[in-house]
């Protein structure tokens, strides 16, 4: 006899957002984690009266009514719009690329001048086949060695050449002065935290932390009806196929008098410089304390053992995962797997949570066809 429907292996976005929708349509669900909080790298940790974005800086945004309308329901967001600059060389440039950057660079005013001038600076690749390629094909050499060659390498620790596109296409190239990073209709930082906003998604839901599931998978798996996994699904699989690859990130965190940069994110893009990015929390919620805190962010090679933060989806990677997929499938009468980590998937929080809901509701569905 099983004590619970449903067993969440995470306590992250796809398995709180999971087990919300499967505890509304009546199934009993117990979410555990093994980390000592809540909220999975969405977490959020108040010190000094600042939410510090603890595994990196998270900026909700989406253009999907629906998947907006469900985040509200749980927090109020504010006005946040993410307009990062970059530091290169001792200088401060606009970013992600618009008007104004091109402005800083070759001095053109208007976005026919702009047009203009990248016509002229643009490589002429025909088929851009990585994320090099790509770039140089958009905005030419000099642009792409100021705002992306070093701070890609520095994220990647490989070659641009070697990368795939998909990458830097969710970057904005605008010939207009609008430098807001992202092109969504709705954006925000939730005014509480995330922390809040992922306890309110996980009310009355039971929530075990520093739980670890493969400490004790058999007892686990006797729980429950059904397994809803949120980790590695390599490490699911006993690394059978190969172990899949992740980047990995080391977050220095200090803290100071009054405003550290004046603006919630700058991206350092120089090679030299081993961070990528410095994060002043405070800002992401216009906030006034006398104190700052700021994160360093340095990228770092992945080992077992590490936070796995961005999947590597390159061919090597795209194969061994699409063997996990595979084995997953066999096994869905007691396992679904979702989520970055499981679905190898460098998702957003708006896709995540979208997945999470489209694989709710099927299994709610699933449910309810076997009970009529
Ligand atoms: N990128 C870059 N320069 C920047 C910011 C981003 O070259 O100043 C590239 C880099 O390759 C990075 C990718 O764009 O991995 C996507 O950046 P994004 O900010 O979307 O990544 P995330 O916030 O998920 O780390």
């Amino acid at each position: 006899m099983h004590i619970y429907d449903y067993l969440i292996v995470g306590a992250g976005l796809f398995g709180s957002v999971f087990a919300r929708e499967l505890t509304d349509a009546g199934f009993k669900c117990l979410i555990i984690d093994k980390r000592p909080h809540t909220g999975g790298n969405v977490y959020t940790e108040k010190r000094e009266g600042i939410d510090v974005h603890m595994y990196g800086p998270h900026i909700f945004h989406t253009s999907d009514d629906r998947i907006w309308a469900y985040v509200n329901r749980f927090t109020k967001f504010n006005h946040y719009v993410n307009r990062p600059k970059v530091y290169y060389k001792g200088k401060i440039y606009s970013f992600p690329i618009n008007l104004f950057t091109l402005y800083q660079l070759y001095g053109v005013k208007t976005p026919a001048e702009a047009q203009k001038k990248l016509e002229e600076v643009k490589v002429p690749i025909k088929n851009p086949k990585n994320l090099e390629e790509w770039v140089l094909s958009q905005v030419g050499q000099e642009i792409y060695e100021i705002f992306i060659k070093g701070y890609t390498m520095k994220q990647w620790m490989c070659d641009p050449k070697e990368l795939p596109t998909f990458i830097i296409r969710r970057l904005p190239i605008r010939l207009t002065f609008d430098d807001n990073y992202f092109n969504d209709c709705y954006q925000g930082i939730p005014v509480e935290g995330y922390t809040k906003m992922m306890e309110r998604l996980q009310a009355g839901i039971e929530v075990r932390l520093n739980t670890d599931y493969f400490a004790n998978k058999e007892y686990f798996d006797g729980t429950a009806r059904k397994v809803v996994f949120t980790g590695k699904i390599d490490e699911f699989f006993g690394y059978r196929f190969g172990e899949l690859e992740y980047r990995t990130l080391r977050f220095e965190h200090e803290m100071h008098k009054g405003d550290y940069q004046g603006n919630a994110i700058i991206n350092y893009t120089e090679y030299e410089i081993p961070y990528t990015r410095i994060c002043e929390h405070k800002h992401f919620t216009f906030g006034q304390q006398e104190h700052t805190i700021i994160t360093k962010e340095y990228p770092e090679a992945w080992s077992r053992g590490k936070e796995p933060y961005y999947p590597i989806n390159n061919e090597r990677n795209n194969k061994i995962y699409k063997q996990y997929a595979t084995l997953s499938e066999e096994l869905k009468d007691k396992y679904i797997f979702g989520g970055r980590l499981a679905e190898y998937k460098y998702y957003d929080m708006h896709q995540v949570i979208g997945s999470a809901l489209a694989k709710a509701k099927k299994e709610i569905e699933f449910q309810k066809s076997t009970c009529s």
